[in-house]
């Protein structure tokens, strides 16, 4: 089986996935979702705005940090911003916003799993050291 595009056909929703969502994220339909072209989803989905600043990257992180229910991000200010100046770098000499402290190994399928906020729950700093391997998502106490 191979992702693919789904199309919400009440509310354009784009889904990428092996499987549609059996709820709408955003009109609350069921069984809403039909396999969409590729090319007409470009079409079908609405230009947003590009993250590209180390306020909006912050942001981002900051909104991923409250919905998650295991990890806070960093407390330190200068060194989140210091890690956002170095994803943005990353997404300007490498295309993608990948982790500042790791290399990307030119094997796209690889390295599309350095994109940032990687699976960090899987790497050994954080069952060992509870954070990620840049310091920049904490294990939240309890
Ligand atoms: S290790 Fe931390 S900083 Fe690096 S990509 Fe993963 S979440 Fe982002
Ligand atoms: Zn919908």
């Amino acid at each position: 089986m191979q992702k693919t595009f789904w199309r919400c056909h009440v509310c354009n929703d784009i889904h990428y996935g092996l499987r549609p969502p059996e709820v709408c994220p955003t009109c609350g339909a069921k069984n809403a979702f039909a396999r969409c072209d590729p090319a007409e989803v470009g079409k079908v989905q609405q230009p947003t705005e590009a993250i590209d600043t180390e306020e909006k990257v912050i942001q981002v992180w900051k909104e991923f940090a409250a919905s998650n229910p295991i990890c806070r991000l960093a407390e330190d200010e200068n060194e989140v911003r210091m890690l956002a100046g170095g994803v943005l770098e990353n997404m300007r000499n490498r295309g993608l916003k990948y982790c500042p402290c790791r290399i990307t190994s030119g094997n796209l399928e690889k390295d599309l799993l350095l994109i940032c906020p990687c699976n960090f729950v899987r790497q050994k700093n954080w069952t060992e050291l509870g954070e990620c391997w840049c310091g920049l998502f904490k294990k939240k106490e309890d």
